[in-house]
């Protein structure tokens, strides 16, 4: 659907509609002399077909994209990429830090069982061997992709018409988003995820908790008029989109009370802190819970606010008053 001038939205498909659990992303598309694609989604269970077919319905042609342009590095919005360089003549862009992930998809999918480092056995208490083939079946193969342009901050797309960078990191480190400043658009990536979570999105090792606070306070400066998530229906109007956006921060500032709160004067250990904190996650959210509570835990470290101490040779946390 064309959500603002020249602005074409494509909605993601949930986990349940594709072969295995993971979803896939929102895509949007910008029309300017040429086209510009902001993340790609992913091919399986007859995604990418679905997205042409309804680009084409819009009178749009991958033909036409120039540029497609990433968020950050995770599977879900780069899968598809390759399919659309094959049907066009697309070149990629990426924000600088998630250019080497996006080009090697080993280091890329095996980060998220190794960069928590040690921590990782705690939200993985699997053999490895057992959490590389979860996450190879959930996410199946990716092809190798080149990155063209690496972006930075205030760097502009040039598809006949201005599509901004904007460094929101926190998801990721290197996370971005974009901003089309004369339709008021602002596409966000995973700054917030209003369909896994219920807002800020922290839920894998490369995540930074306050970089995130951040990034949404820079959202909220820019007063979009619309907010495309890449999780979830876009918000629609100014007054509505600060309101999204507020309560994901304000939601995401009471993190670290929450699980004050729930340590009192006990030392957990990550698996039985996290289900003190969200008491309703349900399983197959549990995982990603797990490294949110751990990605804020590591932020309390090193503010001052936790101490992690050892229970049965394992990590645990308390409170430090
Ligand atoms: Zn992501």
């Amino acid at each position: 659907m064309e959500i603002a001038d020249g602005v074409f939205f494509f909605a993601g498909r949930s986990g349940e509609r594709l072969r295995r659990g993971a979803g896939s992303v929102n895509v949007v598309v910008v029309r300017g002399e040429a086209l510009a694609m902001l993340d790609a989604g992913v091919t399986r269970g007859g995604a990418f077909h679905s997205l042409r077919g309804r680009m084409r319905a819009c009178g749009l042609g991958l033909r036409d994209v120039r540029w497609l342009a990433h968020t950050h590095s995770h599977w879900d919005h780069i899968n598809a990429s390759a399919a659309v360089q094959r049907a066009g003549v697309a070149r990629l862009a990426a924000p600088s830090a998630e250019v080497a992930l996006i080009e090697d998809p080993g280091k890329n999918f095996r980060g998220f069982l190794t960069d928590f480092g040690a921590l990782a056995s705690e939200v993985f208490p699997y053999p490895s061997v057992l959490a590389r083939l979860a996450i190879w079946y959930a996410w199946g193969r990716q092809p190798r992709l080149r990155v063209e342009r690496a972006l930075e901050d205030g760097d502009v797309l040039e598809v006949g018409r201005r599509i901004q960078v904007v460094a929101l990191p926190g998801h990721t480190v290197g996370h971005a988003g974009y901003w089309i400043p004369d339709a008021g658009v602002l596409v966000t990536g995973d700054l917030i995820d209003l369909e896994n979570s219920q807002g800020m999105d922290l839920n894998n090792p490369r995540s930074d908790y306050g970089m995130a606070l951040d990034s949404l306070r820079r959202a909220l400066e820019l007063e979009p008029e619309i907010l495309i998530p890449a999780h979830g229906e876009p918000t629609v109007g100014r007054h509505r989109v600060q309101q999204v956006l507020s309560a994901a921060l304000s939601g995401g500032l009471a993190y670290p009370e929450r699980i004050r709160e729930a340590l009192g004067n006990r030392v957990l250990r990550l698996g039985k802190l996290m289900p003190a904190v969200f008491p309703d996650v349900p399983l197959s959210m549990r995982a990603m819970t797990m490294m949110l509570v751990l990605v804020v835990l590591l932020h309390m470290e090193r503010t001052g606010q936790v101490q992690r101490s050892e229970r049965s040779g394992r990590p645990a946390w308390m409170r430090v008053e």
